[in-house]
C-alpha cells in the first residue's frame, strides 16, 4: 500500500469536527471556504438543472457551454486566447493540479514548489512519480522566489515549476515584472508551468492581479488552474478549470475519461450561472471577504496590540510564532477551541496559518478566545 500523507489542513479538521461532536464550540479559522450564501444567479441556474432531471453523466471534458464562458472569462479579463479546445472542467481546481502533474511528468522528473506552498503540492508531483524540489521563500524578501534562486535548483530533469500566485499561506501577488522574470527562466530552461490562480478575484485594495496566461510569447508552456470555489464561494459545488496547451488539455481530459468521469451537471449549471455574471458575483464574495479581513486585522491588532497591515490577496493571514506549529495548534484547539493550520503543512516552520473566511461573529469570538489563552502575551 502507498504511504501517504494526509492533507494539513484535514487533520486538524478532523480534530475540530470531532470536539464540535462532543458538544465544544471550536472557531474555525481552519480551512480557507468563503462562507457564504449562494449568489442567487447559482442557485438559479442549479435549481433549472434539478427541475429538468439534469442527471446523466457529463462530458468528461465538461459542457461545452461552460467551457466556452470559462474561456471567456480568462480572454476578457486577460487578454489571452483560449477556446474550447484549450479549456477543461475538473472537479475543482485540486483535480486540474493534480490531473496536469500526472500528463506533464515521467518518472523522476522534478517540480520546481516555491514555499510555503499550498499542502497538497508535494504529494501530488509524488503521486505523478516526481520529485518536488522545494524553493523556500523567506518572509523578508516577502515571500516571493527569484528567477536567480530558480535558475540554481534548475538541474536536466527539471521539467515543470507550479506556481501560486495569489499565494495560499501569505497572500502574496507576484507582479507584472516578478512573472516575467519567472517565465524567461522557465522558458530558457523549456519548463512547464502550472499557475494555480484560484484566488484572482480576492483580491483587494485595487491591487493587480497578473495572470501568467496575459503573456502570449509563453502560451505554449503555460498552464493556468481556475476555480469557482475561492472566486465564487462555491467551494463544495467542486467546479474548477484546466488551460492550456490544447494537447496537454486532450490529455487531461482523457485522464478524467479514466477516473472521475468530470464533475456533476448540476454543479457545472451551478458555474454556469456565475460565470455569466462573474463580474457580479465576483464582487460580492470580495466585498464580503473584505469587510471579514478587515475585521480580522483590526481586532487582531487591537487583541494583540501589533501593527500588521492587512494582506492584499486570497482568505488567510500567516503568522510567526516561532515553535513547532504542529504542537501549537493542537494546544491552541484543545485548550482554546480555536482552529489554526500549522505553517508545517506548508512547508515552513514557526508559523500558523489563518483563515479569515468565517461570518464575522465567529472571527471576532475566535479571536478573543485565542486572546484569553494567550492573556498577558503579544502572540507575535
Ligand atoms: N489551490 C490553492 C492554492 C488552494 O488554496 C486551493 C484550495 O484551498 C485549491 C487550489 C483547490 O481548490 P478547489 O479544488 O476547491 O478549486
Amino acid at each position: 500500500m502507498r504511504q501517504l500523507t494526509p492533507s494539513a489542513t484535514g487533520v486538524i479538521q478532523a480534530a475540530a469536527h470531532q470536539m464540535r461532536k462532543n458538544g465544544i464550540e471550536v472557531f474555525n479559522f481552519g480551512t480557507g471556504d468563503p462562507i457564504l450564501p449562494n449568489h442567487p444567479v447559482i442557485l438559479e441556474f442549479a435549481e433549472r438543472a434539478i427541475v429538468e432531471k439534469m442527471s446523466p453523466y457529463a462530458p468528461f471534458a465538461g459542457m461545452t457551454e461552460l467551457r466556452q464562458a470559462a474561456a471567456d472569462w480568462m480572454n476578457r479579463r486577460y487578454g489571452s486566447q483560449f477556446g474550447i479546445k484549450e479549456t477543461v472542467v475538473s472537479c475543482g481546481g485540486k483535480f486540474g493540479i493534480y490531473a496536469a502533474l500526472q500528463i506533464l511528468l515521467a518518472q523522476g522528473e522534478e517540480v520546481l514548489v516555491p514555499a510555503p506552498y499550498w499542502v497538497s503540492y508535494p504529494e501530488m508531483v509524488r503521486l505523478a512519480n516526481g520529485q518536488p524540489i522545494i524553493l523556500s521563500a523567506e518572509e523578508t524578501t516577502n515571500w516571493k522566489i527569484t528567477p536567480s534562486e530558480m535558475l540554481s535548483r534548475i538541474t536536466p530533469k527539471t521539467r515543470v515549476l507550479l506556481l501560486n500566485n495569489a499565494c495560499n499561506p501569505t497572500g502574496v501577488l507576484y507582479t507584472r515584472q516578478e512573472i516575467s522574470e519567472i517565465l524567461n527562466v522557465a522558458k530558457e530552461a523549456n519548463l512547464m508551468v502550472i499557475s494555480d490562480e484560484v484566488y484572482s478575484e480576492i483580491v483587494f485594495d485595487n491591487a493587480e492581479f497578473v495572470s501568467c496566461s496575459s503573456f502570449p510569447e509563453h502560451r505554449s508552456r503555460v498552464i493556468v488552474i481556475e476555480s469557482c470555489s475561492k472566486n465564487f464561494a462555491m467551494a463544495g459545488w467542486r467546479v474548477g478549470f484546466a488551460f492550456g496547451p490544447a494537447e496537454v488539455i486532450t490529455n487531461i481530459i482523457a485522464l478524467q475519461s479514466q477516473s472521475t468521469s468530470g464533475t456533476s451537471l448540476i454543479s457545472q449549471q451551478a458555474a454556469l450561472g456565475a460565470l455569466r455574471h462573474a463580474d457580479e458575483v465576483s464582487s460580492y464574495v470580495r466585498q464580503a471577504m473584505d469587510r471579514r479581513r478587515k475585521l480580522f486585522f483590526q481586532t487582531y491588532n487591537q487583541l494583540f496590540q501589533t501593527r500588521i497591515q492587512p494582506i492584499l490577496s486570497t482568505l488567510y493571514y500567516f503568522a510567526p510564532i516561532g515553535k513547532d506549529s504542529m504542537k501549537e495548534c493542537e494546544k491552541i484547539l484543545t485548550e482554546a477551541h480555536v482552529a489554526l493550520v500549522p505553517g508545517i503543512g506548508f512547508g515552513v516552520e514557526g508559523y500558523v496559518r489563518f483563515a479569515f473566511s468565517e461570518e464575522e461573529d465567529l472571527i471576532e469570538k475566535g479571536l478573543k478566545a485565542l486572546q484569553k489563552f494567550k492573556r498577558g502575551l503579544p502572540y507575535c
